[in-house]
């Protein structure tokens, strides 16, 4: 094991996790480097829960070794315990206590922990600081959960589907926090099954399907490593006939999707030239014209022949 600040924050080498008949984790390695957002990404039942388990100290690996911040994890959890934040996917919340109670609580488990004003606020539950936790709905109960993974100041955070049940507002204003953490200089690890939230906050991710890691790097990466391809798409205009719109420069496809066409080009520029000097020969524009490239939900269908949410 490296040590120091270039040294990754969490290892993991070859990890196994067997339940039964049930291969859960197949042999997974992958590294989160200090101060990233790093995300498991992949449907249920993938095995990102598990791993995260083994990671956090809660399950032994039958297989593999797995450092956290420096320490074998399946060895030592204890010596981490207070350096990690974990949000637990069910947090037990004791139904009674208040919401400022249950961080006091928390708080009281630490050698160093964060104002109880600080996590109230950092998690939006200022209106409610004084309900019992029982009263509090899906989404603020979730909320609650992930203050509850930084009452210590943790160095490294985990947290498993963090969105999960959450409004769109709830949601954005938790990615802010997130993005927060990282400026501080906190690494991540999250997992998630929605696309946009890895678009928007992970530096890089995994994505995991059936125990495997299928690809690893950024959203940017995994995306051109299999799409060269940007889709030129517009309202289809009738007399342009689909097979000439696939002789156009550099259009490797051409298709007609719900009322549009849509032209798969390695070359905008030259494409979106060649369609509009036809389209003036016609005495039209083509309507709601518009590039886009292919996205991670893209990359995880192409992988695994299904979306990530279905
Ligand atoms: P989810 O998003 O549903 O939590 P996941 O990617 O986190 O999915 P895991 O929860 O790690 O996946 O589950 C991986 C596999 O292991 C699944 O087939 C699951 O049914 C199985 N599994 C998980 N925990 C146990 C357990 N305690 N006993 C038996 N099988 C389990």
């Amino acid at each position: 094991m490296t040590s120091g600040d270039d040294a990754p924050v969490i290892e993991v080498v070859g990890l196994h996790k067997r339940y039964g008949d049930v291969l859960a984790v197949d042999g997974i390695s992958f590294e989160v480097r200090r101060g990233e957002i790093f995300g498991l990404l992949g449907p249920n039942g993938a095995g990102k829960t598990t791993t995260v388990e083994i990671l956090e100290g809660l399950r032994r690996p039958d297989n593999g070794t797995v450092h956290v911040l420096g320490v074998n994890a399946a060895h030592a959890p204890e010596q981490v315990k207070q350096r990690i934040g974990v949000q637990l996917q069910t947090a037990a919340l004791y139904p009674f206590l208040t919401v400022t109670e249950v961080l006091e609580l928390f708080r009281s488990f630490y050698a160093r922990s964060r104002p109880t004003e600080w996590l109230v606020e950092a998690v939006d539950l200022g209106e409610r600081r004084h309900a019992q936790t029982r009263q509090l709905s899906g989404g603020q109960r979730q909320r609650l959960s992930v203050a509850l993974a930084l009452v210590n100041e943790p160095e490294l955070v985990f947290l498993d589907e963090p969105t999960t049940g959450m409004d769109p507002q709830a949601r954005r204003s938790l990615w802010d926090l997130v993005l927060r953490l990282r400026s501080e200089g906190t690494s991540v690890l999250l997992t998630t099954h929605y696309m946009e939230e890895a678009e928007q906050l992970c530096d890089r991710v995994a994505v995991m399907d059936h125990g495997h890691v299928l690809e690893l790097g950024t959203v940017q990466e995994l995306v051109t490593r299999r799409f060269r391809e940007r889709a030129v798409h517009f309202d289809t205009l009738p007399g342009l006939d689909l097979a000439e719109l696939g002789r156009l420069p550099q259009v490797k496809r051409a298709v007609v999707e719900d009322g549009e066409t849509v032209l798969y080009t390695s070359d905008v520029a030259a494409t979106i030239g060649a369609l509009l000097a036809r389209t003036e020969t016609l005495g039209r524009d083509p309507e709601n014209l518009g590039i886009r490239r292919a996205t991670l939900e893209d990359v995880f269908l192409d992988l695994t022949g299904h979306a990530l949410r279905e």
